[in-house]
């Protein structure tokens, strides 16, 4: 195989759902698997829907997500510029070329005669009116200045196909393809045109993209055949879906990457889960690091169907990548949502990290995990009342007054010490260790569920709060 060159072509026409972003993933992956390069491209030519700060937010993703890419607008590869309005003069001279070649035309037809062939949905199909206009003709008119747009000359009566690498064989009649527009009147290429001219120069040998081009991709063919040039090999992807019915849109802001990293969730994290939207490696594994998806990225594993973008998939494998880390590695993830939880307050937040780890799967959780910690008063004694532990306000009383006896000169704050502290009494007091450790837990707490039972919450909340907190809660049992 010569050499493999693959690119991501996104237009900042808004937010990166991770369904743009799979395919910029799996463009990456095929790369970096093959020893290739993998360039990103700017494809922003449609104006109008352009979106103030897309262009930015994309480089951000890829380096959030850790998609990084050999050329691009910022790191030229000698195939620059890679930004496509920076690349005008290079699509007016291969249109015009293409028109030399016999592969494309001007077209001089008013916006009042394309409308006029309008059917009765609106939808007109350019019917070739300036197809064969004699050379002179041209020559004439472009010389009086009217304005033109070439238009591609779909060759007639022939079939145009390829082998798609993920869908094999496909097939389309030249009459069911039309004379479209390649460059427009204002000078802008289409996206049509601009892919083909673009994927030559820039020497793309794989183009990697979403099922939406699998049946216009013949007709680019068409004018790679017309220049003289080799075509491409072309992967298409099958779209994400929200549900059954309806794919990702980022006009709706749908599964937005920088949403999820705001929420809470690791990069690695959403990477590893969108490589297994419409990809599974031959062992199926689930959790996998970049370098063990490069390692493992095949194309006979990239599926035909769509795939359903499930959050609370990605939301496990999440907790997945939590669980996985380090103390350390995890403090340092999990500290600007603990301070956030905490509010300033001076808490061990280290203690804070470790009682976290295991329990929460997103980041963006702990705040609300946390609440308790900063906010304690009145609550309702109903709390208390737990009949299979044989705890009622009388036994909640009891185990309170014990819980704060164990523990008022107490000092060896650990776990261990404080959990054997605590049974020893319970029984002294002839109670059960769990009676007194439930009363204790909603004491220290006042609130229905914790992150962890009475032991822990003591440990983070230190003696002196907790001790506070117990006498607080025993006013209340004796109102
Ligand atoms: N700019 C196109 C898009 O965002 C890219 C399609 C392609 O990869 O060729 O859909």
């Amino acid at each position: 195989m010569s050499e493999v060159r693959t690119r991501f072509a996104p237009s900042p026409t808004g937010f990166m759902h991770i369904g743009n972003l799979r395919t910029g993933l799996y463009a990456y992956l095929f790369a970096r698997k093959n020893g290739g390069n993998f360039i990103l491209r700017i494809e922003d030519t449609d104006q109008e829907r352009k979106v103030e700060g897309a262009v930015d937010m994309i480089y951000r993703t890829l380096e959030t997500a850790g998609i990084t890419y050999d050329e691009g607008p910022d790191k030229d590869g000698g195939y620059g510029p890679y930004v496509q309005t920076e690349r005008m003069g290079i699509y007016k001279e291969y249109a015009e070329k293409l028109v030399e070649l016999g592969g494309a035309y001007y077209c001089f037809c008013t916006k009042e005669r394309l409308e006029s062939l309008a059917d009765e949905n609106g939808v007109h199909t350019y019917d070739k009116h300036c197809r064969n206009l004699s050379k002179e003709e041209v020559a004439k008119r472009l010389a009086a200045g009217e304005p033109y747009v070439i238009r591609q000359k779909v060759p007639e009566n022939t079939t145009s196909s390829y082998t798609d690498m993920v869908f094999g064989e496909i097939s389309v009649d030249t009459s069911d393809i039309e004379d479209g527009v390649l460059l427009k009147s204002d000078g802008l290429p289409t996206y049509n045109f601009a892919n083909v001219v673009d994927d030559h120069l820039m020497k793309i040998s794989h183009v990697i993209r979403g099922t939406e081009y699998l049946s216009s991709t013949p007709k680019y063919n068409l004018m790679y055949d017309a220049f003289g040039w080799e075509r491409p090999k072309y992967m298409h992807l099958p779209p994400i879906m929200k549900d059954a019915t309806r794919k990702l849109s980022k006009r709706y802001g749908d599964a937005n990457f920088e949403d999820f990293i705001s929420k809470g969730y690791l990069p690695e994290a959403i990477v590893n889960y969108i490589a297994l939207l419409g990809w599974c490696p031959k062992d199926n594994r689930e959790k996998m690091t970049m370098e063990e998806m490069i390692e493992a990225f095949d194309t006979d594993g990239i599926s035909h169907s769509s795939s359903i973008f499930d959050e609370n998939k990605m939301r496990w494998l999440n907790g997945e990548y939590l669980k996985a880390m380090t103390p350390e590695e995890f403090y340092k993830v999990a500290e600007p949502w603990i301070e956030k939880g905490i509010q300033g307050r001076d808490y061990d937040k280290k203690e804070i990290a470790s009682l976290m780890q295991t329990r929460v799967d997103v980041l963006g959780e702990i705040p609300e995990k946390i609440a308790f910690l900063n906010e304690f008063g009145e609550y309702d004694l109903n709390m208390y009342i737990h009949q299979k532990m044989k705890v009622d306000l009388d036994v909640a009383k009891k185990a309170v007054k014990v819980a704060i006896d164990a523990l008022k000169d107490f000092n060896d704050w650990t776990d261990e010490a404080i959990k054997e502290q605590i049974k020893a009494c319970a029984e002294a007091a002839g109670m059960k260790g769990g009676q007194v450790m439930f009363s204790m837990r909603v004491a220290l707490s006042g609130a229905p569920v914790t992150p962890g039972g009475a032991i822990e919450l003591a440990k983070v909340l230190g003696k002196e709060e907790s001790l506070r907190r117990m006498r607080f809660s025993l006013d209340l049992l004796e109102k």
